[in-house]
């Protein structure tokens, strides 16, 4: 079986646990403090202040920047729930602007149509590790005095004009084992603004700077040394990790460039991938995963279902019509890409696909 996704983890990870076991430190402490100073610098940017999860770096985020009841937060229909759900949890409102065509990120015209006095925040999700248009982004936030919160749940290390994502706004990572990096579970935020950080350091301990002073309500979302051991070693490999990735990338684009069938992603200039998902677009889509998974190649689809037509939001009411992400919903394959494949692996992804459009 070829999975579609797969955790690297070695003797570096198991013997930076075992430290951590016999320290006897087992809950937050000095390696969660080494993990976000290591992180910060490796994001370019000047704070990052670690949680149990990515779905915890976004709500601390919006927390952070006082978001709550009665204000508006535009982010993209084509993702993980998590994001939506993020906002729904301070009381706000998502509001959904559809996707590019070929980058499935939210599209920065789209944004503009949504945007009403009860904007507070706009939140990007650098979707399958490519990064949303920041350029345009940045540009609609700073004219109409909005905040940033990316969501960099699948996007370690991905650039848009050089800059790291999660370095532009306030950035939420996932370190969640199929992503391109892990801590089991685990998440960061990243910032460069000092009040943020400080904040988010506090929504994550129950409010409290001050052991048992409390000044405002939080949570416990304190990612563990244990997590933050692994993590440290993981984000020393992330590089390799993703050249890896791309060079897979690459691989399966010349392998199926010729397939009139598939569309191959796409690479916008001024942007890297760091290929958390290789996404195709596919002719006779579900035929095609079937025709995978009988000779054992794993696939997935994100999203089968855009989060404005799940059965949550539409309790919640929801009953906007967004064609670009509903047609994505319905075209998108995700192919493995993780660093374990073999060049045999690739060839078999590459010769299997093909096959299936030989056939018919
Ligand atoms: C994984 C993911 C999340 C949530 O991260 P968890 O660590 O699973 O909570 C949020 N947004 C996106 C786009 C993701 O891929």
């Amino acid at each position: 079986m070829i999975p579609i996704a797969k955790p690297m983890l070695g003797k570096e990870e198991i013997d930076a646990v075992t430290e951590v076991l016999n320290s006897g430190m087992i809950a937050q402490g000095p390696k969660v403090e080494e993990f976000e100073l290591a992180f910060s610098e490796y994001n370019d940017c000047e704070y990052a202040v670690a949680v149990n999860s990515g779905t915890a770096a976004l709500h601390i985020a919006l927390l952070a920047h006082g978001i709550g009841k009665g204000d508006e937060v535009i982010t993209s229909p084509f993702s993980f729930i998590a994001t939506a759900n993020s906002i729904l949890y301070t009381g706000a409102k998502p509001v959904f602007a559809d996707i590019e065509p070929d980058t499935y990120n939210i599209d920065p015209e789209k944004i503009l149509e949504k945007i009403t006095l009860k904007t507070r925040a706009i939140m990007p999700v650098h979707l399958y590790g490519h990064p949303a248009d920041m350029k345009a982004i940045m540009e609609i936030a700073d004219d109409n005095k909005l905040i940033v919160i990316e969501d960099a749940c699948q996007s370690h290390g991905a650039e848009c004009l050089g800059k790291k994502v999660g370095s532009f706004g306030t950035g939420a990572f996932s370190f969640y084992p199929t992503k391109n990096m892990t801590t089991s579970e685990g998440g960061m935020l990243t910032t460069n603004d000092k009040e943020i950080a400080e904040k988010a350091k506090m929504i994550r301990a129950h409010g409290s700077k001050v052991r048992y002073l409390h000044e405002m309500l939080g949570f416990n979302l304190r990612m563990t040394d244990i997590a933050a051991a692994i993590g440290l070693v993981q984000l020393g490999k992330l590089d390799g990790f993703t050249s890896a990735r791309q060079k897979n990338a690459k691989t399966l684009s010349a392998g199926l460039e010729k397939v009139s069938e598939v569309v191959p992603p796409v690479i916008k200039t001024g942007c890297t991938h760091v290929f958390h998902q290789y996404t195709i677009r596919a002719e006779k889509r579900d035929q095609l995963a079937a025709f995978l998974k009988e000779r054992d190649i794993g696939t997935g689809i994100h999203y089968p279902i855009p989060i404005h037509k799940q059965p949550l939001y539409r309790e919640l009411g929801y009953r906007d019509s967004l064609q670009v992400s509903e047609k994505a919903a319905e075209d998108v394959l995700s192919l493995p890409v993780h660093p374990m494949l073999s060049r045999t692996d690739l060839q078999e992804i590459i010769e299997t696909t093909k096959e299936f459009y030989a056939k018919d």
